[in-house]
């Protein structure tokens, strides 16, 4: 059935049990997006036109590739052979057993039998590649780029060689292929950045490959926290996999976790702690409204798996896995997932499965809190009432609710109903209860300011009585950065929501110290960025944010300076680009005076702006474009020649606030000038200003558009295009586009957009005399 994406087999009489052999006759199809076998075209290093064939399958794809039977549980071994050009090089899960010259100029190469594994996990690529590689833990780790490009790999491959003994001891199995390569494609897609494939992993060259040109310090992090997610992979969905692809946060949810550890273990001072709790924001985005999904899903259709990729099954996944080792400890949490492995290593599993490997191994009454956050969707609260001190203890009652964006009333009376562990202190040291029931005593050893969620890794938010925020505010300053960038984000979610006034929120905000933890200060700006597109159609509050941000944080990028410095923290580098687009946006006039020469040098000389502060610069200075700016973009963007460079001049040609520029952005891309992966990118980058023009532009040249993205991610495009605006007569446009265009049962994706813009059109009106009070009142 061509709708349901299944075919039939039809006899000519019954078949009697026994054994036969089904002989298919089948060719397929070489697409343009990452879908099955797709091709790759790019500028090689002498500049001539180059072609690569590279594959993707997950999450229902290889059926594009070779008739199967295409689902993660029916696993099986891969002899794989293929006839390239002579001078290529072929690369598939496991390395060549034989290569032999045939006629015609080609060759033909047969790959090792892989292991046992899942039909989405096959991979092959070829083209005029080179391959570096370095020994580590016995096994051969390699990266491979087009023809040239090697020294640009060595980043990914240092990574590798670290990652893969550290991962060989966490997990307790060893890595079992004879070899790990990861491939970069000279790419993009607006869907996923890198795929798993078993010993072969695929990552499109901007997540892999280092280009001083272009690379800045968050690509840099990027490299390793891809690499080391996919790695984790090669366990965690390679070895053993779901069952099914409703379980498909036990990839995902793992792979993030774990690559926050790796990062952590590795890279202490990149915040890899602030940034599990950014995770957490990022997952109650989407999990606070109706139209969210418990972790474990149910997936019936070929949509509906690609949809369940998402930030539920990612970030979620990997806030309730942090959660839950806290609560078991990392000792007995690690123990159980070695036994998880090792029970059912060449297998597939259920979530079940691992909440039994916990409690084989001993942690008691971890399965009950797992299930509650895993089988049931949304996001718990926990009010705190009023506190007493008490024989040196505070005492407090906590009732325990729902948090909801769009259903607050209806949450209010049925919440549901969760076992959270929360974690307090008071200025001693923390105690940790179960929630049972609607309300909780807790009693915490001190009696200074209480602080719910100490630590940070509970999935729930915290509304506090007023008196205790105000207390927990006079000790914001002496908090670690963790709790602080916890509690101020927390706390501006309950006060947008209206679970609390604004006030208390914003005074959270404003007591962020301007020489504050760097991703604090990131998360801030980007606060403050939010609530002055609030204030559209206000100048005066408008004008006060920008006075306000510009007059705290200005003299923080004073002092980090507009250049990289040598030896600098890798998080100095991270914030110096934030403070550069955000007081930018709010038109500081050192910073635009420097946007401005800077723009003039790097007209004259490509590479006058540094590399890794190029597109930091370039988008604030392409935001602002007039004609003649814009021009002299498009002129660069048509002369670069390295894959990122070429893709990120092209993007920020849609970031233009000009309206006319914009358009011809959008006119752009529906040509072959871009190059095939780059021009959903383009459509994307205008969405960031003008939503209402790109929705429109895309449901003019639907067909057109939908041959620009990945097959699987069509129904996701439209959705992300509009899901950050806040303009109310979307919706109807995205009703109709999801009626005409998608079954019932696929619409998720638009339902949550349309969720998203109803929330963020209703609140405006509340927030923004509620802010401008503010405002006001903290001149
Ligand atoms: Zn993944």
């Amino acid at each position: 059935m061509t709708k349901a994406q299944t075919a039939t087999l039809s006899f000519p009489r019954a078949l009697v049990p026994g054994s036969y052999q089904l002989r298919l006759v089948y060719s397929g199809k070489i697409n343009t997006q990452a879908n099955g076998l797709f091709a790759l075209d790019y500028k090689n290093k002498e500049g001539r036109d180059a072609r690569a064939l590279f594959t993707q399958f997950e999450a229902a794809d290889a059926r594009r590739f070779m008739p199967s039977w295409d689902e993660p549980d029916y696993k099986a071994t891969f002899d794989l052979t293929a006839r390239v050009p002579a001078n290529e090089m072929a690369v598939s899960n496991m390395p060549a057993a034989t290569s032999q010259p045939i006629a015609g100029g080609l060759k033909e190469v047969r790959f090792q039998t892989t292991p046992t594994m899942s039909s989405y996990l096959l991979f092959f690529a070829t083209g005029d590649f080179d391959r570096i590689t370095k020994p580590s833990a016995g096994k051969e780790v390699g990266v491979v780029m087009s023809r040239g490009n090697g020294p640009k790999g060595e980043l990914a491959l240092d990574a590798e060689a670290e990652i893969l003994p550290y991962y060989n001891e966490y997990f307790g199995t060893p890595y079992p292929l004879p070899k790990l390569d990861n491939v970069a494609g000279p790419g993009q897609s607006q869907f996923f950045s890198a795929m798993e494939n078993w010993g072969a992993i695929f990552t499109f060259e901007r997540s892999l490959l280092v280009d001083p040109a272009i690379t800045s310090e968050a690509d840099r992090q990027r490299i390793f926290g891809t690499e080391a997610h996919e790695m984790a992979h090669q366990w965690f969905g390679d070895l053993v996999t779901m069952d099914w692809w409703g379980d498909i946060w036990l990839n995902e949810g793992f792979a993030s976790w774990m690559a926050n550890k790796a990062t952590q273990h590795f890279h202490p001072d990149w915040g890899g702690d602030v940034d599990h709790v950014a995770a957490r924001e990022a997952a109650m985005g989407q999990d606070s409204f109706k139209s969210t999904h418990a972790i474990v899903q149910d997936v019936r259709t070929v949509e509906q798996a690609n949809q369940a990729f998402d930030a539920i099954s990612y970030s979620k996944g990997e806030s309730v896995l942090s959660m839950l080792e806290s609560f078991a400890g990392p000792d007995l949490w690690r123990a159980g997932i070695q036994s998880y492995i090792r029970k059912h290593a060449y297998q597939n599993a259920k979530t079940e499965d691992l909440w039994s490997a916990m409690e084989g191994v001993g942690a008691k009454g971890l399965a009950t809190v797992a299930r509650d956050f895993t089988n049931q969707p949304g996001v718990p609260l926990i009010e705190v009432g009023p506190a007493q001190c008490v024989g040196g203890r505070t005492v407090a009652t906590i009732t325990q609710s729902q948090f909801s964006n769009d259903e607050r009333a209806q949450t209010m009376a049925h919440p549901l109903v969760w076992h959270v562990p929360v974690r307090a202190s008071a200025g001693g040291p923390s105690a940790q209860i179960l929630t049972e029931g609607p309300t909780t005593q807790i009693a915490v050893p001190g009696c200074g300011p209480l602080l719910i969620n100490a630590g940070q890794t509970g999935y729930y938010r915290t509304l506090y009585q007023p008196a205790l925020a105000q207390s927990l505010q006079g000790a914001f300053p002496s908090l670690g950065a963790v709790d602080q960038f916890g509690i101020m984000n927390d706390q501006l979610a309950l006060s947008e929501t209206g679970y609390q006034r604004m006030a208390i929120g914003l005074d959270f905000l404003n007591a962020v110290p301007a020489n504050g933890n760097a991703k604090l200060v990131q998360s801030a700006l980007r606060h403050w960025s939010g609530l002055y597109d609030d204030m559209d159609s206000i100048p005066a509050g408008q004008r006060a944010i920008a006075n306000r941000v510009i007059r705290a944080y200005g003299p923080r990028l004073q002092q980090l300076g507009f250049a990289p410095r040598p030896g600098e923290p890798a998080v100095d580098a991270l914030l110096r680009s934030s403070l550069i687009s955000t007081l930018g946006k709010f038109k500081d006039p050192t910073v635009m005076a420097e946007a401005h020469r800077l723009f003039g040098a790097w007209e004259a000389n490509s590479n006058a702006i540094p590399g890794s502060l190029k597109t930091t610069w370039l988008d604030l200075i392409a935001r602002n474009a007039d004609e003649a700016t814009w021009n002299a973009i498009h002129a660069k963007a048509q002369a670069a020649t390295g894959f990122a460079e070429r893709a990120s001049l092209y993007q920020l040609l849609g970031a233009a606030s000009n309206e006319a520029l914009a358009r011809r952005a959008l006119d752009i891309a529906m040509t072959n000038e871009p190059g095939k992966t780059t021009s959903s990118g383009m459509i994307t980058s205008v969405a960031d200003q003008h939503p209402r023009m790109a929705v429109d532009f895309v449901l003019a040249h639907l067909a057109q558009v939908n041959q620009l993205v990945d097959i699987s991610g069509r129904s996701r495009f439209m959705g992300r295009l509009s899901g950050r605006s806040a303009d109310a007569s979307l919706v109807p446009t995205l009703e109709a586009y999801a009626n005409a265009n998608l079954a019932a049962s696929d619409r998720k994706p638009i339902d949550q957009a349309i969720a998203r813009i109803r929330f963020d059109s209703g609140k405006l009106p509340r927030e923004r005399s509620e802010l401008g009070a503010w405002l006001q009142a903290h001149p």
